[in-house]
């Protein structure tokens, strides 16, 4: 299990609710701002509402943001549980999520240091991979590393695990 429930399922509705108080205050606030163009007092009051309605809607769209975030949470638990080498990079975790390259270490590493990701961690070698323990064994997050017999690149996995090196498809014992 990569996917901290109890922690997940609490945020989660606490994001929705807080998405949509945000968003009735936003939308309340260019109600009234349509309102003093009707009335025509929008000079007095334009500024100060403005100011309002982005600060609302700047909270709106941060917990948007925040529900995006967990809302992979369960699918990156799947990717990994599926997954049995214990090592995937971001671009090939991008891939599976249908998700912006550039965003997925920022999201990773928000999920992980809030604990709504556990058992898994960047390599701290290789910032662009995750390393994931495999919870059934307690294993650690311990990886052995081979270079591989046809083209030299470096192959890592758990110990024991065969895997294919992205480079030229060769099966590696490790
Ligand atoms: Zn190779």
């Amino acid at each position: 299990m990569y996917s901290n429930q109890k922690k997940l399922i609490a945020a989660l509705a606490i994001t929705k609710v807080k998405i949509w108080i945000w968003g009735a205050l936003t939308i309340m606030v260019f109600m009234a701002i349509i309102q003093t163009f009707i009335d025509g007092t929008y000079k007095k009051n334009f500024v100060s509402f403005m100011v309002f309605a982005i600060f609302f809607g700047v909270f709106w769209y941060l917990n948007f943001n925040k529900k995006s975030r967990l809302d992979k949470v369960e699918r990156i638990d799947n990717i990994f549980r599926n997954d049995d080498d214990g090592v995937m990079d971001l671009e090939q975790l991008a891939n599976a999520l249908n998700y912006d390259n550039k965003k997925i270490e920022k999201c990773v590493m928000y999920l992980i240091s809030k604990r709504y990701l556990i058992n898994c961690r960047f390599d701290d070698n290789d910032r662009r991979k995750i390393i994931f323990r495999d919870v059934n064994v307690k294993e650690s997050y311990d990886l052995a590393s081979a270079n591989c017999p046809s083209c030299g690149t470096l192959v890592q996995a758990r110990p024991n695990h065969t895997v294919k090196c992205p480079a030229c498809g060769r099966m590696i014992k490790l």
